[in-house]
Parts: structure tokens; C-alpha cells; sequence
């Protein structure tokens, strides 16, 4: 359905949880792979794989390379994961050419001062241009999402409120409250 009426999608992909506290864990659910039939079965689909299919490095790159309508976001993982990690796994997906199809995501809503630590984290990675920075922080999203003209400017004028307000917190007291919840 959400094909027919072009409706972007988000599937979440990651379990983090050990199996004794959530039974149904497997690590073979990390898997990306996973969704390959739906990207076959239903190709204009605007589908993006949360989390970046992380630490599955080499499935979703595979998957990137052969749909081209799959987008990946980096929620979750640019706040959570340490900062080497997150850096290795977003380096090797830029230049494996994927820099145009990697969106900035947060996914925190109960600690939304992590959203700092996520854009921190995109901008502090030496190996990106200004240009793949502005692309996985806005652009590669408002192309995503298909915003266009007066909905693109105040959601532009919205990322710079949002930087302004978080320089205000101590992305170091929330890291470590996130690795804490891990
Ligand atoms: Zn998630």
C-alpha cells in the first residue's frame, strides 16, 4: 500500500537487547538481508533501513549496490555506538559511493539531547567534505522526503534552531548515559 500511494518507509533493523532480557533475539535479525524480497516485490518503493544495517557492513552495502531506491539512516547508532565505530562503518559507506543515500536520524525521543551527539559526531568525522556533512545531515533527507520550496526552508531554518539550542548541552554526560543503557 505503501508503494501505491508513495509513502516513504522506515524498517527498523537491530537488536541490541541480550536474549535473556528480549527471548525472541537472534542475531541473525540484525540482518538486512532480511528485506531483500520486499525490495524486489515491490521496487518503487521509498524504503529506508534504520540504523544503517549496522554492524552488518557488507550486507547493506550489498543491498545499496543492487536497489537504488533504498535510503539508510544513521539514528541510533551516531550517539550510541563509540565514536571509532560509528566513524568506520559511515567512512566505508561514503566511499563505497553511497554518501548521497545516508540520512542523519536521532532516534531518541526520551533523551533528545543525544541529537547533539549525533550531529557532533557527522561533523567531527575529518574523512567528509562540508558537502557529504550537508548532504547526510539535510540534503540526502529532503530529497528522500521530497521537500520542496517553502516546507524546504522551514525545515532548514528548523536544523539551525535545533544546532543552536543544543550547543547549550554536555553531549559527554548523555554519551555516557547511552552507553550506560546499552
Ligand atoms: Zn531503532
Amino acid at each position: 500500500m505503501a508503494e501505491e500511494l508513495d509513502i516513504p518507509l522506515a524498517i527498523h533493523v537491530l537488536s541490541f537487547q541480550p536474549y535473556y532480557l528480549f527471548a525472541q533475539n537472534r542475531a541473525k535479525l540484525n540482518s538486512p538481508l532480511l528485506l531483500e524480497k520486499m525490495f524486489t516485490r515491490h521496487p518503487k518503493l521509498r524504503v529506508y533501513v534504520m540504523h544503517a544495517g549496522w554492524p552488518m557492513l557488507d550486507e547493506m552495502i550489498s543491498l545499496l549496490l543492487l536497489y537504488p531506491q533504498v535510503y539508510v539512516d544513521v539514528a541510533g547508532i551516531d550517539w550510541m555506538l563509540p565514536r571509532k565505530e560509528f566513524h568506520r562503518y559511515l567512512r566505508t559507506l561514503v566511499e563505497a559511493g553511497f554518501g548521497k543515500r545516508i540520512m542523519f536520524g536521532s532516534d531518541t525521543s526520551m533523551w533528545p539531547q543525544t541529537i547533539a551527539i549525533g550531529i557532533e559526531a557527522i561533523e567531527s568525522a575529518d574523512f567528509l567534505t562540508e558537502t557529504q556533512k550537508r548532504d547526510i545531515l539535510y540534503n540526502n533527507a529532503a530529497r528522500f522526503l521530497r521537500l520542496r520550496g517553502k516546507e524546504q526552508l522551514q525545515s532548514r531554518a528548523r536544523l539551525a534552531d535545533t544546532r543552536t539550542a543544543l550547543k547549550a548541552c554536555a553531549p559527554s554526560e548523555f554519551q555516557a548515559l547511552a552507553r550506560g543503557s546499552i
